[in-house]
């Protein structure tokens, strides 16, 4: 592609860089900035550049937030002792959609992958058993996606908690193997959160 700008090169460069994203169609999202309102675009900069500057993990769930204890954790209905546990924040946003759950989060920031080399260490686990070892847990729900990483995640969790007294518990019913749980709808997830079974008899049943 011949550029007669070295700007909008570098700008078609950078957007072709985003998943999903060929250089053809950062082309004509380049070209598209370049018609709107100088504002606009600015606007645009600015929320990216804070979106890497000024989010934050909760110190608890490690989901994203722009405080140092999420809404989620500081809010005085939400059941402490109640812990899901999901992959990121998009599993997050899902099931608050259902507005059935009224537990707490643990985010892993992903699922043991050794194809994509993701290992045990770079996920948030050794947080989550030092939760469960100080007691603040009486039940986990593992509401990861029923895929094989998912599955080696969850049973990875499982062995790290074995001898520490916490009930466990993964969603059920109507998520199908293989599906990843954002793309569920908003009833089938809130059945399954409700609907959970303990950890041992899902194991037993696939
Ligand atoms: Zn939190």
């Amino acid at each position: 592609m011949e550029f007669s700008s070295k700007f909008l090169e570098n700008a078609v460069y950078e957007i072709s860089q985003l998943p999903g994203i060929g250089k053809r169609t950062a082309l004509r999202l380049a070209l598209h900035l370049l018609k709107q309102p100088e504002e606009q675009t600015s606007r645009l900069s600015g929320a990216l550049e804070n979106l890497r500057s000024q989010i934050k993990f909760c110190k608890n769930c490690h989901n994203i937030s722009d405080v140092e204890l999420c809404e989620i954790c500081s809010n005085p209905k939400r059941d402490t002792t109640l812990v899901c546990v999901v992959e990121d924040i998009r599993d997050v946003m899902a099931i608050e959609n259902t507005g059935q759950y009224r537990g707490l989060y643990h985010v892993l920031g992903g699922k043991i992958s050794p194809m994509e080399c993701v290992g045990p260490q770079d996920l948030t686990i050794s947080s989550l058993v030092d939760k469960v070892k100080n007691g603040m847990v009486n039940e986990l729900i593992f509401a990861l996606s029923s895929t094989m990483e998912g599955d080696t995640t969850n049973f990875y969790i499982f062995k790290q908690l074995e001898g520490l007294s916490v009930k466990t518990s993964t969603i059920a019913r109507g998520i199908a193997v293989g599906d990843e749980l954002e793309y569920a709808d908003e009833v089938t997830l809130g059945r399954s959160i409700l609907n959970r079974i303990p950890f041992e008899n899902s194991m037993k049943a696939s």
